[in-house]
């Protein structure tokens, strides 16, 4: 099965987590990630209580959506 190119990553951050930190997939799945420094993959950030999502870029410009889990915003 080919992987779409243009899958949108996800980082998913728990119901009461404000800090977030993950890698790059696309990054990592560049040819050799150890020449561009581990560091270099990682994504973090701040996502407030209040936003149930939002939008990070990777520090080479891949785009990377942030989703908070574990909370509905319509109860049964
Ligand atoms: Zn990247």
């Amino acid at each position: 099965m080919a992987i779409p190119a243009e899958r949108t990553q996800v980082i998913r951050i728990g119901a009461s987590a404000t800090r977030y930190e993950s890698w790059c997939e696309r990054c990592l799945d560049q040819a050799e990630p150890q020449s561009i420094g581990v560091q270099w993959l990682r994504v973090e950030g701040d996502l407030p209580l209040a936003a149930d999502g939002g939008l990070v870029s990777c520090r080479r410009g891949h785009r990377i959506a942030v989703r908070r889990s574990g909370r509905l915003t319509s109860a049964a």
